[in-house]
């Protein structure tokens, strides 16, 4: 019998199948799925593996092959599915199969650990004992009643729980309590309720977006596009609870950030201990535990963020992704794979349905809805019969030209004060993705942006220029601004704490809680600050976008946008769909209790389409400006944009071999933009430079770049490290 192995190796050179020989002694453990131990190179050093297939032929010569050393897992971490899951990653992502497989299989678990534990074997010897009144006695009776209700209990938890251990030996003695010796069992997290809660009666809507989702007919993923708090969270426990009682399993994939205690909560209530949640914050031992309950059928249902949409079930009847326009379903880690295309793809494999529920779609997304690539269900009202928060564009331009220079309009000035004169709450918000500070006339809203690439340019203070983050293009700062002469033209920047001390300067007697890196740094403090939020121990949060997601606020009637220009020119081709998306989410966020609700957004730009749009509700009108630049400028969804970052110890060799790839497409006839320096151009004293590619052929893209980094590689004998990036927007 020969195995075919998988070394646990780094290099793309090494990253192929190896034949060994499986010895007889170890027939029976060596399975696919397995990791096993193997000689390998001239000096036969010892090396990982997995072992992907099993089979009787070789190409190999029978005197030239290795017999397998060890094997290391007493079952099978990964299954067939899995393989062929990690050659289509290792295809699509540019990345190895190992770390495919990584990706795909939870780190093992140490050896389990055996915990000493007592439990109950006489209870009438225990009732009987509880009627006793001697005081001696007073801590047997305290164990006694304490078994009564848990049956079994760890001596860790016994102690904690404050009973005696000299009773409970007592009780040992007497026969009432019996020592065990427990696997230790790590639990899994759980919810802090377990009512249960019954499905509501759906509107017309949305029970024709279920039958959509249920239909077996139609196999096509299915876009569930409906406005927030229109029901989909609801449609979701619906049509899984169907799949339930049909034996079927489940994975919802949700942002890390919009998995909130409530929608963990909602899961529990309907389905109860069949529920597991994973997230990033989880030890690899727990994740193992959910991973190992799921494939032996004990859950039905794993909610988390991108990583479980590996989940492995056997009879996986549905995946959702909930938010399905998140840029957290991107992995910024090798393999840099997208958890939706993911999705897409165990759903084809195993005949399940996928479905994408968001209120923003990408473009992307909602182009294939419109093609009939996805099915479409559309969510148009909120169930729960709350309004769209009236909402109003400040030009914040014209605000200077009447002498108001600081952060906040006259217009959210004054609803800022009706709020909290009716005790209601408000949310104020800065929209900003951390990296890019671009060059803006405050009077006219001009923003110096690169024609080429049609993205703004970056300012780089050390240099005192600008540069395009695509094409590399330099362009010195205007002292005044070209279009209206104006010298309020300067670099735009704000932070959340400028945001709260005006703010406490203009409202002294109003509380405030802010919400950003800095605050958010400590472990669970996200959910502290917003829970302390929601039960109103403050009248006003200041954050970034992490608070436009998650929670509801059922006494917020002002969202305030402080500066919706932030998001819009961040040097990427897809900044005006996400400004798109966390208006429409943010301003979301009023009004879901019904009350009469408002949404100030201010802007430099209330021309600009993302931002009327959102302030009007109006998707498809967005949509039909984005896919027009998109297709003008040839970025995705209208064609194909690939990137490859070079990075090296010098700059010199960064540029210099930048340049050589470049060259190298140019001359295959691909259109290049660039090489240009990454956002961050020096990162742990790495220089890091970029190249993109742009084109219709994805083929010929793919096998270009395949081709020329492996060749680079070779020249560059180390000097260089290359990584190819299939969402270049994601290089900072
Ligand atoms: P979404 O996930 O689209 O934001 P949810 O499923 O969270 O929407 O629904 C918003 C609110 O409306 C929830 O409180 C939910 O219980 C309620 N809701 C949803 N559907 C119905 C319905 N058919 N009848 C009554 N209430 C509903
Ligand atoms: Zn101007
Ligand atoms: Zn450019």
């Amino acid at each position: 019998m020969i195995a075919k192995v998988i070394l646990a190796a780094k290099s793309q050179k090494l990253d192929r199948i190896f034949d060994y020989e499986v010895p007889l002694l170890l027939l029976d453990q060596v399975r696919l799925g397995v990791r096993v131990k193997v000689p390998f190179g001239r000096k036969n050093g010892q090396m990982s593996g997995y072992v992907v297939a099993l089979g009787e032929e070789s190409d190999v010569p029978a005197e030239k092959r290795k017999e397998i050393q060890s094997v290391v897992d007493d079952a099978p971490v990964f299954s067939e599915e899995g393989v062929q899951l990690a050659w289509w990653m290792k295809q699509r992502y540019f990345a190895t199969l190992t770390s495919c497989l990584q990706a795909i299989t939870p780190a093992r678990a140490n050896r389990v650990r055996q915990k000493k534990a007592y439990a109950l074997i006489d209870s009438a010897g225990a009732e009987a004992l509880l009627s006793g009144i001697g005081a001696k006695e007073r801590r047997q009776r305290e164990a006694a009643a304490y078994f009564l209700r848990q049956g079994q209990a760890t001596a860790e938890n016994a102690r904690r729980d404050g009973l005696s251990s000299s009773a409970l030996t007592t009780l040992v003695q007497k026969g009432i309590l019996q020592t065990v010796w427990l696997e230790e069992q790590r639990q899994l997290p759980q919810a802090e309720s377990w009512e249960i809660s019954h499905p509501l009666t759906l509107t017309e809507e949305q029970a024709k977006a279920q039958q959509q989702m249920l239909s077996a007919k139609d196999h096509r993923p299915l876009l569930l596009f409906g406005v927030t708090g229109s029901g989909k969270t609801e449609l979701y426990l619906s049509a899984i609870e169907h799949l339930l009682s049909q034996g079927k399993q489940a994975i919802v994939l949700t942002p890390e950030i919009g998995l909130t205690p409530q929608l963990w909560q909602r899961f529990t209530q309907r389905f109860g201990r069949r529920v597991a949640v994973t997230h990033s914050r989880m030890t690899q031992p727990e994740r193992l535990l959910v991973w190992q309950r799921a494939a032996q059928g004990e859950i039905s249902v794993v909610i988390g963020p991108r990583s479980a949409v590996f989940a492995p079930f056997d009879h996986l009847g549905m995946i959702i992704v909930d938010e399905a326009h998140d840029q957290s379903y991107q992995s910024e880690q090798t393999p840099r794979y997208d958890a939706r295309e993911v999705a897409l793809w165990r759903g084809e494999k195993a005949g399940a349905k996928v479905v994408l529920g968001t209120a923003t779609p990408l473009v992307g997304q909602y182009q294939k809805a419109l093609e009939g690539t996805y099915a479409l269900a559309r969510l148009t009202r909120r169930a729960s019969g709350g309004q769209r928060p009236h909402t109003e564009i400040v030009d914040m331009g014209e605000e200077l030209a009447q002498g108001n220079a600081t952060m906040f309009s006259r217009a959210l000035r004054q609803a800022l004060m009706e709020t909290l004169h009716r005790g209601e709450q408000a949310m104020l918000f800065l929209n900003r993705r951390g990296f890019a500070t671009f060059v803006s006339c405050r009077r006219c809203g001009y923003v110096a942006t690169c024609r080429q690439c049609s993205v703004a340019y970056t300012y780089h203070s050390r240099q005192q220029e600008l540069q395009c983050h695509y094409c590399g293009q330099k362009a010195p700062v205007p002292k005044v601004c070209p279009v209206c002469g104006s010298k309020y033209i300067k670099f735009f920047g704000a932070g959340t704490e400028k945001v709260e001390q005006q703010a406490k300067r203009l409202f002294p007697k109003a509380h405030f809680l802010r919400m950003d890196r800095d605050t958010t740094a400590k472990k669970g403090s996200y959910h502290a600050i917003l829970s302390a939020f929601a039960r109103g121990e403050a009248d006003v949060l200041v954050g970034t976008q992490m608070i436009a997601k998650g929670h509801d606020f059922p006494n917020v009637t002002l969202v305030g946008v402080m500066a919706a220009d932030l998001s819009l020119y961040d040097a990427s081709y897809t900044s005006a769909e996400r400004t798109f998306d966390l208006l429409a989410q943010v301003t979301g966020r009023a009004g879901r209790a019904g009350q009469q609700s408002r949404a100030v957004i201010q802007t430099y730009q209330p021309e600009h389409y993302a931002v009327k749009c959102a302030a009007r509700g109006d998707y498809e009108g967005f949509y039909s400006q984005e896919i027009a630049l998109r297709q003008m400028m040839g970025y995705p969804p209208c064609g194909i944009f690939f990137g490859v970052l070079v990075t090296a110890e010098t700059e010199e060799a960064a540029v210099r071999w930048s340049d050589v790839l470049a060259q190298a497409f140019t001359a295959r006839g691909i259109t290049v933009v660039g090489p240009g320096p990454a956002m961050h151009k020096k990162i742990e004293n790495q220089f890091r430079y970029h190249v993109f590619l742009k084109g219709t052929d994805e083929t010929a893209l793919r096998t270009a770049l395949w081709e020329e980094t492996a060749q680079i590689d070779r020249k560059a004998r180390g000097e260089v490290t290359l990584r190819i990036y299939t969402d270049p927007q994601s290089i900072v």
